[in-house]
């Protein structure tokens, strides 16, 4: 599905800036691992830098978990309000509380 987060999937979520040839964007799910079907199939996804936003730089989301917690609590409130879920809904279909 389309990511319900971000509408302009020319430029990256956390920085704001277009992609490029060196870095690319790259679609992340916002709740990863054992979650990362459903983020797909409610749209919990953004668009980040291959290399310095995604996966290696050091404010990356998954090299910075603290960058990474803020993004799922920010996803998660958006999604409840797009879904119209309680925090109890979320739990239900994620198995957990970012919040
Ligand atoms: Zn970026
Ligand atoms: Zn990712």
């Amino acid at each position: 599905m389309r990511s319900i987060i971000q509408k302009d999937r020319d430029r990256c979520y956390l920085c704001g800036r277009p992609g490029t040839s060196f870095e690319p964007l790259d679609k992340h799910h916002v709740f990863f691992g054992s979650n990362r079907s459903l983020s797909e199939k409610f749209g919990l996804t953004v668009y980040l830098h291959h290399s310095e936003c995604h996966i290696f730089g050091k404010n990356a989301v998954h090299s910075n978990a603290e960058i990474c917690r803020k993004l799922q609590r920010e996803v998660q409130a958006q999604a409840m309000q797009h879904y119209n879920w309680t925090a109890e809904d979320f739990i239900r279909i994620f198995g957990k509380n970012y919040l």
